[in-house]
């Protein structure tokens, strides 16, 4: 890996392949494309890989650092991709503590303990949540998650936003926050009036029912020994120099403007608002950041969509993309770290596992570390230290961030001892992952489109702009918002450059 030199010339580099950002999309990308025979290099704009996967510190009142996962953590039994490469990788996993009993907070504030994965709700609430759920699976079942827009009622659905969609098929307000908690604040962590009954549907898709996204056993199942950025950071040491830190991508040149398009009269320069021809064939690329030029045949543009619009393309793109794009935005979370000197909660039988609809902290779960990472710790032993995290979601993270953060972080674990009690609100430590605060990232988990948004614009997504192509989780189909997602999109943007290669020449792929 090098990190660039701050000289004010540019070193000028050429490659088969320029792959922008080293998280897990651009670095699979990249380690796809090599395996095919091609060259890469991957510029990333921060002084790490791993983008939204962050392996990291905080410190203890005990003056220790404690370990904790900055962003994406978990893998679900159906990622299968990623599971096959943390595999390969050869990167132990460890699955999430979940012996003992559950929390449930209810709307009036109640607190009740509970087993297994049914809220303890009164046994109406019970039933509708579970016609919801079954409704919501039904429409699932015909949703193809790599082209919802597809679905012969996708503009329809994507009129109607979830919560009104919850609301005209339900009078009872508890069994609307329960379900909609799964994909509104837990999964595109923006309010569920926000975004359309289609985009529920594809998230529920993408992880295969909206029933595994009710068991927190299935989605949130196993962590990587040492962390999930560790898959990224295995596969740059893999890429050496391959891997340029520390270069935003400031302008990248992948057309000849269209002559026709030139208006005289009005003074507009020729551009290429309809496009180009043999989209996804191999072009002359040039990608600038401060210290490098790099020249390459194919782009892969491995940044989350709500971040395109940060780079300058020249020409510019065309005028459907520079529409779609601004109908694409991230959601907002804090995910809450606290760290304990044990965890205190399996002394009273308790998971660790706690939720409530609509609450300031609507999910915790048991974030207890195993095995060695950047702390210590030893290959498969459990750090005797206990570690809760918890999720502040859209409204309430915005409320939460404008505290002074003494109050935010009163108010937090307040929130967070309504579920287990007084011990909650005396952490050796304390840390509020900030990713929307990061210039390179601007919000947690991912993006999603706006209502109308997804059955108008989706199916330009994954479709190359010329030799652009597009990889992140964020356009994924299976493993959408996820790092699985990341990892499928990374290697089919490298594998169709292949084939396009092979095919230019006349040649079957490897
Ligand atoms: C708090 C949090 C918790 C999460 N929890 C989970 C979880 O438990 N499980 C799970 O599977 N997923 C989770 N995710 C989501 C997961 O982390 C992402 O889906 C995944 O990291 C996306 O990978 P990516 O490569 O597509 O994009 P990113 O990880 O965002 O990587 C994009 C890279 O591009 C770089 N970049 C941006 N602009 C430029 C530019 N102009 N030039 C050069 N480089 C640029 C960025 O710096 C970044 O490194 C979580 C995310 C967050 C934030």
């Amino acid at each position: 890996m090098t990190t660039a030199p701050a000289t004010a010339g540019r070193e000028r580099r050429t490659s088969d392949v320029v792959v922008i950002g080293a998280g897990p999309a651009g670095l699979m990308a990249a380690r796809t494309a090599k395996a095919q025979g091609l060259s890469v290099t991957v510029l990333e704009a921060r002084r790490r890989v791993g983008g939204r996967t962050w392996n990291g510190l905080v410190e203890g009142a005990d003056g220790k650092d404690h370990f904790i996962e900055i962003g994406g953590q978990w893998i679900s039994p159906d990622q299968t991709r990623l599971i096959s490469l943390v595999e390969e990788l050869g990167l132990p996993t460890f699955s999430r503590f979940r012996d003992g009993r559950n929390v449930y907070v209810d709307p009036r504030g109640e607190r009740h303990v509970y087993d297994g994965l049914d809220f303890p709700v009164a046994e109406k609430t019970d039933r509708e949540m579970d016609r919801l759920i079954a409704k919501i699976d039904e429409l699932t079942a015909e949703i193809d998650a790599a082209a919802p827009w597809e679905h012969p009622r996708a503009a329809e659905l994507d009129t109607i936003s979830f919560r009104h969609w919850l609301e005209q098929e339900s009078d009872d307000p508890e069994a609307i926050d329960n379900v909609s908690i799964y994909i509104a604040s837990g999964m595109l962590t923006k309010p569920s009036h926000t975004f359309s009954m289609l985009q529920a549907l594809l998230m529920a898709a993408s992880a295969g029912s909206f029933r595994n996204l009710v068991d927190e056993d299935f989605i949130l199942d196993k962590r990587v020994e040492g962390g999930m950025q560790s898959v990224s950071l295995t596969m740059a040491a893999e890429l050496g120099d391959d891997v340029v830190l520390g270069q935003p991508v400031r302008t990248l040149r992948w057309a000849e403007p269209d002559p026709s398009t030139a208006d005289e009269k009005n003074g507009v320069a020729a551009d290429v608002r309809n496009g180009v021809a043999h989209d996804g064939a191999a072009g002359d690329v040039v990608a600038l950041t401060d210290d490098y030029e790099v020249h390459a045949r194919y782009a892969v543009l491995a940044v989350p969509p709500n971040l395109y619009s940060r780079i300058s393309f020249e020409p510019p793109m065309p005028r459907e993309q520079q529409i779609a794009h601004q109908h694409i935005s991230m959601g907002l979370v804090i995910k809450v770290h606290a760290v304990y000197e044990t965890p205190f909660w399996r002394e009273e039988g308790l998971s660790g596992t706690c939720f409530g609809g609509g609450r300031l902290v609507q999910e915790i779960y048991d974030n207890t570390n195993r095995g060695e990472n950047l702390a210590g710790g030893a290959p498969g032993e459990e750090d005797p230290h206990g570690t809760l995290v918890g999720f502040v979601s859209d409204v309430y993270a915005e409320q939460m961030w404008a505290l002074p953060e003494e109050e935010r972080k009163a108010a937090i674990l307040g929130a967070m001892a309504e579920y287990l009690g007084p011990r909650t609100l005396e952490p050796i430590a304390f840390f509020l992952s900030d990713m929307a605060a990061e210039e390179w990232t601007r919000g947690a988990y991912a993006t999603s489109y706006d209502l109308g948004g997804l059955s108008r614009w989706g199916h330009l997504q994954n479709r190359p702009t010329g030799p652009i192509h597009y990889a992140c989780s964020d356009i994924a189909a299976e493993g959408y918002q996820h790092v699985d997602g990341a990892i499928r999109m990374g290697e089919a943007a490298a594998l169709a450059i292949a084939e396009r290669e092979a095919t230019d020449a006349g040649q079957p792929t490897g």
